[in-house]
């Protein structure tokens, strides 16, 4: 009898046994593919840390993250997880992009709107449009996602978390002593058990195959001729272009952990994708075309491009939840294209939820 199977080793699984493990739990973690695989959503070498955000309540949970949580976790691993860097939030200050400017400018947190001139001289790379509104977030961040993944790995095995991989959970059963997961190697039973399974989390649990839908991203990291100006962590930002939809969003990161300037479609809307299926060529010219709408210096490469999975929830919402199955089952679909941020949160409320059984 196991005390607390984790089913998923992305940051939400490796969160919640980090959370479990320090309040003294017994942990296992079952993930289907390889460590450092590439076929879910918490890959690759960084994320942005902000604290813009349309609703009042995400702009106060990523400070709760950039205050407290992910400080904590940083001592823990002993490694440095969040760089500052200059945050840019800007688009035409109507529809999303104006929800973004009423729920943060007003939130006490340290973010200020800037003219867009003043923006021009202080980005000089990033390409603003005429009437775009500028929020300059003075708490944002680079967030050092590889660093993240594979220090939770090193603490949770030096704290004897055990770890299963290239094992497929296949079905949960609640019985009446114990949750029964049949794999495809063994059953395992357990006091407790949590899905954190990202985009595959119907597949487990049925209650969730309708409302997550899974949107495969294509990514790319360009090179660009940045002249005099610096393309670096510390004083490139991390950025978001917000149209009046959320078809219309586009963000980029500073080089960090790997060569060029990453940028990208945030895709919450559309036709589905299937996680199984493997991924489609990646549109190089369409990242490099992407470039150059976005950004004013010259574009000379897609220096290298990366799949990753979103499963969005309606609403972009973030959910951590008892499962319909059973109480001892809980669900974790946090991901909706920005639940990196937020991975030591869901975490602590991942084990709360456990406690309390
Ligand atoms: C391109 C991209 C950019 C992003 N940018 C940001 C950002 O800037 N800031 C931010 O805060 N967030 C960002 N996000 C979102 C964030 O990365 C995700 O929300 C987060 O990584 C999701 O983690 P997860 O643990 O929920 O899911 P995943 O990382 O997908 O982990 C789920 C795991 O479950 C395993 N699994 C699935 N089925 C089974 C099974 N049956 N049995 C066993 N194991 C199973 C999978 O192998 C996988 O490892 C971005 C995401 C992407 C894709």
């Amino acid at each position: 009898m196991h005390d607390v199977v984790i089913l998923g080793a992305g940051i939400h699984g490796l969160c919640s046994a980090f959370e479990l493990r320090r309040r003294g739990r017994d942990v296992t973690v079952l993930d289907r593919y390889a460590v450092g695989h590439d076929r879910g959503g918490s890959h690759g070498a960084a994320r942005i840390m902000r604290s813009s955000y349309h609703q009042r309540r995400y702009v106060e949970l990523a400070r709760q993250a950039q205050r407290t949580s992910w400080p904590l976790l940083s001592a823990e691993l002993g490694r440095t997880l969040v760089t500052d860097t200059p945050g840019v939030f800007f688009g035409q200050p109507k529809g999303l992009f104006a929800d973004f400017l009423a729920a943060t400018l007003g939130a006490g947190v340290p973010v200020e709107q800037i003219e867009r001139h003043e923006a021009q001289q202080r980005f000089p790379l990033l390409r603003f449009e005429e009437h775009d509104a500028v929020m300059l977030d003075h708490t944002a961040g680079v967030l050092a996602a590889s660093e993240a993944m594979s220090g939770l790995r090193e603490w949770l095995s030096d704290h004897d978390v055990e770890f299963r991989s290239e094992v497929t959970a296949q079905r949960i059963e609640a019985g009446r002593d114990a949750v029964t997961i049949e794999t495809d190697l063994e059953p395992l039973r357990a006091r407790a058990v949590v899905v954190a399974t990202g985009a595959w989390l119907g597949e487990l649990l049925p209650e969730w195959s309708q409302p997550l839908t899974t949107l495969r991203q294509q990514v790319g990291y360009v090179q660009v001729e940045p002249g005099e100006h610096s393309t670096e962590v510390g004083t490139f930002p991390v950025w978001c272009r917000i149209g009046e939809t959320a078809e219309d969003f586009v963000y980029g990161l500073p080089e960090f952990g790997k060569p060029g300037l990453k940028l990208a479609h945030h895709r919450t809307t559309g036709a589905p994708d299937d996680a199984n299926a493997t991924p489609a060529a990646i549109d190089r010219d369409a990242l490099a075309e992407l470039a150059r709408a976005r950004l004013t210096s010259p574009v000379i490469d897609v220096l290298s491009v990366e799949n990753c999975l979103y499963a969005v929830a309606p609403g972009e919402e973030l959910h951590v939840v008892r499962s319909e199955l059973d109480a001892r089952i809980v669900a974790v679909a946090a991901c909706s294209g920005h639940g990196f941020k937020f991975g030591p949160v869901i975490g602590a409320r991942v084990a709360d939820l456990v406690e309390a059984l």
